[in-house]
């Protein structure tokens, strides 16, 4: 038999962390595993460009990742940025370690030589076996900007790390984005795998402008079969502050809530399968009832195990 084909659209650190057990579930019996990566949060910074959600799930992969903190590379340093902040250079609040900044640079100096965000994508996954082909979601830079409450408007980066996602956010946006284009391979990876998965990531600031991208809902409708996870678990994000978001768009901060706002594809929406967690159970008859194939499962990826047994469960017709 051919290699079972699985899409995930992913954010940064729950798109990793299923990613991660996708790829163990799949070990045994090979697999084709292709990422679309959120883009929207990416930034030029004292001149080098950063993709949070692209390094989070390349770092995972790897295995070089900062488990206990969540985020960045494991055993960091910070020298460059303490200089840089004597120099009153990029924004003190925003730390980047030593081994990150590598990265950064290794990827503005690609860029810089005329390579794409898709090609360069491939340069960071070939330095480890990530066993899986991570593609940004787009070429062109749409960078996701929050609208607060006074107008003001702010990079993503800059409400959710400096103001931890307090100042009200009435809205997200991403400029440009109305002219980018899936980067090439993202449709193909959509339309021909067995499964597309919307990994439990912020359904607005990560899987929001993936869906944004023109040409990405099309492909999904053409999909043979979309599956999600709810990244709600009873009632509340795991971690982090995505009820912020979810707020500013006025879709309430419960699994079946996050379910029609994607909405199934019998009505016109995204999904044939929503997996919420034994903490929602209770939810699923409500959804069932409108049509939903809803299936409860343990949702929690606390460990690789856990985090294989939910991904095995995501694609299992
Ligand atoms: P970010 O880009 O680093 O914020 O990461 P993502 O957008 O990929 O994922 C963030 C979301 O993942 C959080 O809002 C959580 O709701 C969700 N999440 C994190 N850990 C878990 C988990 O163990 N289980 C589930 N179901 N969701 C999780
Ligand atoms: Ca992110």
């Amino acid at each position: 038999m051919a290699d079972v084909k699985v899409t995930v659209l992913a954010g940064g650190v729950g798109g990793a962390r299923f990613v991660r057990g996708l790829r163990a579930a799949l070990e045994s019996e090979g697999a084709d595993i292709t990422v679309v990566v959120n883009t929207g949060d990416d930034l030029w910074l004292s001149g080098v460009r950063l993709q949070p959600d692209i390094d989070s799930i390349l770092y995972a992969l790897a295995g070089v990742n900062d488990a206990e903190r969540g985020w960045g590379r494991a055993g960091e340093s910070e020298r460059v940025s303490a200089e840089l902040r004597e120099w009153g250079a990029g924004w003190p609040w925003f730390t980047l370690g030593d081994l990150d900044l590598g990265t950064h640079l290794a990827r503005t100096g690609w860029l810089r030589d005329g390579l794409s965000y898709t090609q360069v994508a491939e340069r960071l996954g070939s330095r480890w076996p990530i066993g899986v082909r991570l593609l940004p979601m787009t070429d062109t830079e749409v960078d996701t900007q929050v609208v607060v409450e006074d107008g003001s408007r702010l990079h993503f980066q800059e409400w959710w790390t400096r103001h931890r996602a307090v100042l009200r956010a009435v809205r997200f946006e991403n400029p440009g984005i109305d002219g980018a284009t899936p980067a090439p391979g993202v449709v193909e990876a959509i339309t021909g795998a067995d499964v597309v998965v919307l990994a439990p990531s912020n359904p607005v600031v990560s899987i929001g402008p993936i869906l944004s991208v023109p040409g990405i809902r099309g492909a999904l409708g053409d999909a043979a079969r979309v599956v999600g996870v709810s990244p709600i678990i009873g009632g509340k994000v795991v971690r982090g502050m995505a009820d912020a978001c979810l707020t500013a768009i006025g879709v309430e901060t419960s699994a079946d809530a996050v379910a029609r706002h994607y909405g199934q594809r019998a009505d016109g929406g995204l999904l044939d399968t929503w997996l919420v967690a034994e903490e929602d159970a209770a939810l699923a008859p409500g959804l069932a009832a409108e049509g939903w194939d809803v299936r409860v499962e343990p949702l929690w990826m606390t460990d690789l195990e856990r985090s294989a047994t939910l991904a095995r469960a995501a694609i299992t017709d």
